[in-house]
């Protein structure tokens, strides 16, 4: 019996470059789901006098986020809108950004 001991000791050449360039399909990155911060506060009246509160809500020109952005429910999304323009009214915050 002879044993053949074959030393394949050859260096695993890559010749195959594998620098093959991916398309990046945008995938939106897995967003926590977010929770409406009224209903964790528990508060059932938003104050419009809370301008500071309120600010959140609202973009830079003045305009009030989506819902689907702020993740507020639509019962308090419908308050927050009241409460954003009352606060306008109240000179709190602005209707357009400065
Ligand atoms: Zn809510």
């Amino acid at each position: 019996m002879s044993e053949e001991v074959k030393e394949q000791t050859a260096p695993v050449e890559e010749t195959q470059d594998t620098q093959t360039v991916e398309k990046k399909k945008y995938k939106r990155p897995a967003s926590k789901k977010k929770v409406c911060a009224f209903c964790t506060d528990k508060t059932n009246v938003i104050d419009y006098k809370d301008g500071a509160k309120l600010r959140r809500y609202i973009t830079e020109n003045g305009k009030i986020l989506p819902r689907r952005q702020t993740g507020t429910c639509s019962k308090h999304q419908r308050e927050l809108a009241t409460a954003i323009k009352r606060a306008r009214v109240m000179a709190i915050l602005p209707f357009k950004g400065e």
